[in-house]
Formats: C-alpha cells, sequence, structure tokens
C-alpha cells in the first residue's frame, strides 16, 4: 500500500496514488461497519486524542467513533473548558498533551495553519480535523469515496462546488483532490463569496447558477459560514436562497442521474431546499456521514501503519 507520510494534515501534499489507497482501504471499513460486529485491532494499543477548538458534531464522533471500532484508547478534551480559557497557548498545551505520549492527536482549529504548527511541536501523528479555511482532508477523501460508490469512478466528472466558497475548507480540500483525480471542477456562487485567487484555482467559475449546474453529474452545496465573515458578504439570505438555494428547479440543469451533497450543518431554506436534501433518489448526505467513520478509519489505520513501521509509538521517540 502507498502512504508515507507521518501526518494527515491537508490533500495538497497527497499523490493521487496515496488517495486511491486511503479510498480503498476505507471501502473495506464500510463493509466492516455494515456488520452487527464492527470491531477490528488496527488501533489496538494506540491512544488517540481528539481536541476540537471550534464546535463539531459530525466530525468528533465520527473520528471518535472511527478510534473506538478500531480498538484505540479514545479521549475527547472538552477544549472549551481547558486551559486555553486560562491563556495557555496552543503550543504549551500540545506539548502537555504530547508528554502524555498520545499516538494519534485529531486537532480542529479556528485558526489556518494552526494544526500544522502544532504538528510540528508533538511526536505523534496529527490529523487535520479543519484548520480555519484551510483544509479539512477526511471531508474531501469522504465526499470522495461517496462520489466514486455514487458514480462508479472518481475522474473525468464534472463537479459543481456552490455557496460561500471563499470561507470553505471543504470546497479549498475538494478543490485540490477533485483536481488531482482530473475532474473538471465548477465554482458557482456570488462574486463575494469566491476566493480572492479563484483564478489560480484550475477551475471554472460561475454567477449564475443555472448556467454552472448545466449537464453536471455532482452538486455539492456548502453553508454560509458566517462565524468567518467580517461583514456583510450577501444582502439577505431570502434573497441568496432565490439565487443559488438548491431546489428543484434550479437542479433540473443538472444531468438526470447527478447526485446532491453537503457537508453538514445544512440550513434549510437558506442554501438548500429540505426536500431535495432529503430526497433519496438524488441527495447522498446520509451516505457522506457514513463513509466518514470509513475514511478516518482508513486513514488512521495508515498513519498507525507508518508509526509502527517506523517503531515510533509516540513518545518512545526521543
Ligand atoms: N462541517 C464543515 C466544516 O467544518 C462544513 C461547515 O461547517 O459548513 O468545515
Amino acid at each position: 500500500m502507498t502512504f508515507h507520510h507521518r501526518h494527515l494534515l491537508g490533500i495538497e501534499p497527497l499523490h493521487p496514488e496515496e488517495i486511491r489507497t486511503i479510498l480503498d482501504l476505507a471501502d473495506q471499513y464500510v463493509d466492516l461497519n455494515r456488520r452487527a460486529v464492527k470491531h477490528a485491532d488496527a488501533l489496538a494499543g494506540l491512544t488517540q486524542i481528539n481536541m476540537f477548538f471550534e464546535n463539531s458534531t459530525r466530525t468528533q464522533a465520527s473520528f471518535e467513533l472511527a478510534g473506538k471500532r478500531l480498538g484505540a484508547d479514545v479521549m475527547n478534551m472538552a477544549m472549551q473548558a481547558s486551559s486555553i480559557k486560562k491563556g495557555e497557548t496552543l503550543i504549551d498545551t500540545a506539548l502537555t498533551l504530547n508528554a502524555m505520549h498520545p499516538d494519534l492527536l485529531v486537532v480542529r482549529h479556528p485558526h489556518s495553519g494552526a494544526v500544522d504548527l502544532l504538528a510540528q511541536k508533538v511526536n505523534c501523528a496529527v490529523l487535520n480535523a479543519g484548520d480555519g479555511r484551510h483544509e479539512h482532508p477526511t471531508q474531501a477523501l469522504l465526499d470522495a469515496l461517496t462520489i466514486r460508490r455514487a458514480k462508479g469512478r472518481l475522474h473525468r466528472l464534472n463537479i459543481a462546488i456552490c455557496g460561500d466558497i471563499a470561507h470553505s475548507r471543504v470546497a479549498r480540500s475538494n478543490i485540490i483532490l477533485l483536481g488531482k483525480m482530473e475532474n473538471r471542477v465548477r465554482l458557482v456562487g456570488p462574486p463575494t463569496l469566491m476566493p480572492s485567487q479563484v483564478g489560480e484555482l484550475g477551475v471554472e467559475v460561475y454567477e449564475d447558477m443555472r448556467e454552472g449546474l448545466k449537464d453536471v453529474d455532482v452538486v455539492m452545496m456548502l453553508r454560509l459560514q458566517r462565524e468567518r465573515m467580517d461583514g456583510g458578504f450577501i444582502p439577505s439570505e431570502r434573497e441568496y436562497y432565490h439565487r443559488y438555494g438548491l431546489d428543484a428547479e434550479k437542479l433540473s440543469h443538472a444531468r438526470e442521474d447527478a447526485i446532491v451533497m453537503h457537508p453538514g450543518p445544512m440550513n434549510r431554506g437558506v442554501e438548500i431546499d429540505g426536500t431535495i436534501a432529503d430526497d433519496i433518489n438524488r441527495s447522498v448526505i446520509q451516505e457522506q456521514v457514513e463513509m466518514g467513520v470509513a475514511v478516518r478509519m482508513a486513514a488512521m489505520d495508515l498513519l498507525a501503519r507508518n508509526l509502527r513501521a517506523a517503531d515510533r509509538p509516540a513518545g518512545v521517540m526521543a
């Protein structure tokens, strides 16, 4: 199996073959997760610590389940109530945890680059569970697995990513991954929600949603990430829904068999109509959640193999 990394900090450093390796292993974990008894021992004896400095429902639960199903000792740090609130720096918190010899550290942080910085200070494997508007690698991998299973391939597809691209780490990781796998990516949204260097991303940009969705195989919707906006980016939610909310009429411009995705949390009636989100013939939103656990199991399994191969169970190193 090809996967030669110590950490999973982003999609950027991954080779297409490594992406395939993660997805192939995740396929096996999907099968395991559908059995009554879901345990494997890939992480037996290892300690996984989840540090979420930003709220999370899906991602944290998914990483926790993934670790437990693979036999790790999993601990969730309540970062809201932690020493950070007492003024401790991110690095001091990381060093304190590092001294407890974790093997896998799963980190979400509101600042872009914070997880990379932390990874340089610890001697265990670090997984980025979302840093600011930078990357959210496991989300892009679970999206890729969902697409590959629904479409039977992960190349030469037309994929529209719609909405608040500028503030979205999900969009960024997906643009990188889908580009590496040779798909055509379109970004659809108002100019105020497009990233500034959109010209360098190798994508097509559409302001008109109907044009942007024309004949696409995949429609990926995004939430308006107000927590990362500092000003008025849209006139009103009503107006936004009118122009960019995915409803049956707008979806009718995509291919008849196009799938609808959303990373969650979803705002019904803002970026997506509830009936579309619930339409089991079009929406794969629940499959995305299912694939999330399998992809995280695969990613942690591969990182743990590298830890073991280097005979570097955390802490024993220095
Ligand atoms: N859950 C995703 C993230 O953490 C998407 C979102 O929050 O809208 O980036």
